[in-house]
């Protein structure tokens, strides 16, 4: 489909009234300088995955976690929100998108200014750190300043291992969350899905939960997704050029 022809379907679906979900990834974020996981470059081509239960076991694995952590916690601190997450800040503020359901961790759509209760955090933040045994939070400078200070893995005082509140393989995703992002998927009649492969469950599930309850679909992401055929509307470009696009349309409405 040509792509000012996509631009306008989306801006029409979202001024129609009805309840819009805008359903985030990786991809998003990348414009602000933050790598995403699968493509050219990205993290998986750097770093190989620590599974929640070697974090758990073991002190070596634990380390190297970290040490992952803190080079994503340097572009972290970084990253502002870019053109598309200001965009999508935007149409929230005009009443026009109901909620953000995001798999990111960076914490950029709050950062751009939709109120926290507004976006769903599927897979935790990055923003903040838990004690695995007694579930204190502290902040993730802290942890950082004792990474900083020659502690490689720090521990709570209760002796619990701390871990940015995030979600890792193998880790229970968050319950409420979840639960949350479904009913929302479920109930609405415009889902837009913006910078994800739509690979990882149960987050990648959530358009087909908004397709089967009638809703209009539309993507726009750089790459392939399994929804491509399916959905109502594809449009393959960069999310900080278009979705900027799409606010313009509704801003002269
Ligand atoms: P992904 O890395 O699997 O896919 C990103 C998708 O975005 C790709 O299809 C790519 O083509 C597309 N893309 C990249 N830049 C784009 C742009 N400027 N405009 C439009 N599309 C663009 O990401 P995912 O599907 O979100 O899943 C990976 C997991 O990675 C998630 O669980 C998430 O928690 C985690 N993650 C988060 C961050 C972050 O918080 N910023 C960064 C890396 C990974």
């Amino acid at each position: 489909m040509d792509m000012e022809k996509g631009i306008g379907l989306v801006a029409e679906q979202l001024a129609s009234g009805g309840r819009n979900i805008v359903f985030t990834g990786a991809g998003i974020s990348t414009e602000s300088g933050i790598p995403d996981f699968r493509s050219q470059g990205g993290i998986w081509d750097q770093y190989r995955p620590v599974y929640f239960d070697e974090f758990m076991r073991s002190r070596a694995a634990r380390i190297e976690y970290w040490r992952q952590k803190t080079a994503f916690y340097r572009d972290l601190q970084k990253a502002r929100p870019n053109q598309a997450h200001l965009a999508i800040a935007q149409l929230h503020e005009m009443g026009l998108v109901e909620a953000v359901i995001t798999q990111n961790i960076d914490g950029l759509h709050q950062a751009s200014g939709i109120p926290e209760e507004s976006v769903i955090e599927l897979h935790g933040s990055n923003r903040r750190v838990r004690c695995m045994s007694c579930g204190k939070i502290f902040s993730i400078e802290e942890a950082h300043k004792r990474i900083e200070e020659g502690d490689p893995a720090p521990e709570c005082e209760c002796g619990g291992y701390l871990k940015p509140d995030t979600i890792s393989f193998g880790q229970a995703m968050p319950e409420r969350e979840v639960e949350k992002a479904i009913e929302l998927s479920r109930s609405a009649d415009f889902f837009l899905v913006v910078g994800s492969t739509l690979l990882v469950h149960p987050a990648a599930a959530m358009p087909g939960y908004a397709q089967e309850a009638g809703a209009f679909l539309a993507i726009i992401n750089l790459s392939e997704t399994p929804f491509d055929t399916s959905c109502n509307v594809l449009i393959r470009g960069k999310a900080g050029e278009v979705l900027p696009k799409i606010a313009k349309r509704l801003e002269t409405k």
